[in-house]
């Protein structure tokens, strides 16, 4: 009809833009906390304390011992894609960092209220900075006592978004997620030291040291029920997984696995902790083969519990899918869950056999 007027396009306001950039890329505490856990592993830490205050809403603190950052880059660390670790497009298919995007520290400034404390090694004083809605706030860095690494300090996440506030589980849950990221984390990265601890407890609830070995870290995340059941698991298939291997290339992988067997019938859900290339992500089509598997073997309700360190040539693997860097793409993907569904299924029968002759002795 003649009163139907195409409405007028207009151009959103920066701050607009980058608050519904926020919320896509920081979902929860946990999904804030991941990020800035990347960064300090990024920053080549080898020691990462996290504490957090009610679930994280109100404090998520993460002191690391890394690299630090320069003092001339405090008034543009939050900016929008600000980066120290990509240059170029074509760098993503070999990037080594588990950040690129620069968007997480400016996704997180909009949506508490933060302070970051810096030292590089070698100084004499760090500094402290606070940073609002992506900009450094006056009067700009002070210089401080510190040692070497960083500290970021988080708090009343999404104090100014009250649905996403109220979308938030308990504090409880909320703290498990945080856990879980925290645990998935301290398993895969042996070398650096974790600790997660809730404000006001004496004890940490995850604690590993840089020494460990990747069992000595389950035992101290999953507990001993988990570590005393494992069973290591190596695939290598076809030819390499370096950097030279072209895009067109045939399927190459490696993996590293502990996976429970048949007498690990205490788990209540599956546990997948899954890295491709470095990355903790998620692939549900691998969980549902690995979850068929061992359902045909272990008692109904009882789940299994699974480390894979997945190694593939960083030409087939796509990093870009998402905000969150949740998943990756992968080539080949049909055949690499097959080779492993496979090789997991070989040590499940070993397990299976052994424990019927154990049994029958
Ligand atoms: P990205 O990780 O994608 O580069 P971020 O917003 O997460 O983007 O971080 C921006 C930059 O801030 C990083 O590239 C890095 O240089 C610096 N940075 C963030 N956290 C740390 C840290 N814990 N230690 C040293 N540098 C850090
Ligand atoms: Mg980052």
């Amino acid at each position: 009809t003649s009163t139907n007027i195409p409405p007028m396009i207009r151009k959103l306001d920066e701050n607009v833009v980058n608050k519904i950039a926020a919320g896509e890329v920081i979902q929860r505490p946990a999904s804030a906390l991941k990020e800035m856990l990347e960064n300090s592993i990024d920053a080549g830490s080898t020691q990462i304390s996290v504490l957090v205050k009610e679930g994280g809403n109100k404090l998520l603190q993460i002191v690391d011992n890394g690299s630090g950052i320069r003092k001339e880059d405090l008034p543009i660390l939050c900016h929008r894609h600000t980066t120290s670790k990509l240059r170029e497009y074509a760098d993503l298919e070999t990037i080594s960092t588990l950040g690129f995007r620069g968007e997480a520290l400016c996704s997180i400034s909009f949506v508490s209220h933060m302070a970051v404390t810096t030292m590089v090694r070698g100084a004499q004083y760090g500094y402290r900075v606070t940073y609002k809605d992506s900009e450094m706030e006056a009067p700009g860095p002070r210089p401080v006592a510190a040692v070497p690494g960083t500290t970021i300090t988080v708090e009343d996440l999404f104090y100014n978004v009250p649905t996403r506030r109220k979308a938030l589980k308990s504090a409880n849950e909320e703290y498990g997620l945080i856990l879980d990221v925290v645990g998935r984390y301290a398993v895969y990265s042996t070398g650096v030291a974790f600790s997660c601890r809730r404000q006001g407890d004496s004890r940490p609830d995850i604690s590993t040291t840089a020494a460990g070995s990747r069992v000595d870290g389950v035992r101290s995340v999953y507990g001993a029920d988990v570590a005393r059941e494992l069973i290591p698991l190596k695939v290598a298939v076809g030819g390499g997984t370096g950097p030279e291997v072209p895009v067109d290339g045939p399927m190459g992988m490696s993996v590293e696995g502990l996976i429970s067997g048949a007498n690990y019938t205490t788990g209540k859900k599956t546990v997948l902790v899954l890295f491709i290339n470095g990355r903790c992500v998620e692939c549900s089509p691998l969980r549902r083969a690995l979850e068929g598997l061992y359902g045909a073997l272990l008692p109904k309700a009882s789940r299994p519990w699974i480390f894979l360190e997945v190694r593939l040539p960083p030409r087939q693997v796509e990093v870009n899918m998402h905000p969150t860097k949740r998943e990756v793409g992968f080539m080949h993907q049909a055949e690499v869950i097959e080779e492993i569904r496979r090789a997991v299924e070989a040590k499940l029968m070993a397990s299976n056999e052994s424990r019927t002759f154990a049994a029958s002795a």
